[in-house]
């Protein structure tokens, strides 16, 4: 692995520990509006990202690189409405599957496959994490001004349970 790969995927570390930071604020909305349900679901985005976090530090650990840890952001709460935090979560996960996108280019440039190769399992989630995200929002803009609507999604984002990352290092 070469430097500017390390050291990117140190710099990912911290931003998928900032998303996790992130999902909380989400989280912290939907409980002050009262949509357990929504809170649920950002609960669990937030252990999800905490986990690729800790997938990203055992990988560069079973490459005999040091994780460093640095400092992680105040999280953006400038949101005022649900479907602001919505899209905002849709326009965080575009910002992450760039990123991992760049992490990508760098392993490839340099014939680094083993990276590559553990790269494939984020670029994948990242597909479905855009496509959570954005069913949240299309389906808040079709359904979520009629009261009995948000009650339904809100209990359907209710139901949604954690599960442990597929990839294992
Ligand atoms: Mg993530």
């Amino acid at each position: 692995m070469n430097n500017q790969t390390y050291q990117l995927l140190n710099a990912q570390i911290n931003e998928e520990l900032y998303s996790a930071y992130l999902y909380l604020t989400f989280a912290d909305h939907f409980e002050a509006r009262g949509l357990r349900g929504f809170a649920n679901w950002y609960y669990i985005q937030t252990q999800e990202e905490r986990d690729h976090a800790m997938l990203l530090r055992r990988y560069l650990l079973n490459e005999g690189k040091s994780p460093v840890m640095e400092a992680v952001a105040k999280p953006d709460a400038s949101f005022k409405t649900d479907l602001e935090v919505l899209e905002a979560a849709l326009e965080h996960e575009r910002y992450i599957t760039a990123k991992i996108n760049a992490i990508y280019k760098s392993a490839q440039a340099e014939d680094d496959f083993r990276t590559m190769q553990m790269l494939d399992w984020f670029v994948k989630e990242q597909g479905e994490e855009e496509d959570n995200a954005r069913t949240q929002v299309d389906q808040y803009k079709l359904f979520g001004s009629d009261p009995m609507a948000l009650f339904n999604l809100d209990r359907e984002n209710a139901a949604r349970v954690y599960a442990a990352p597929s990839l294992v290092l």
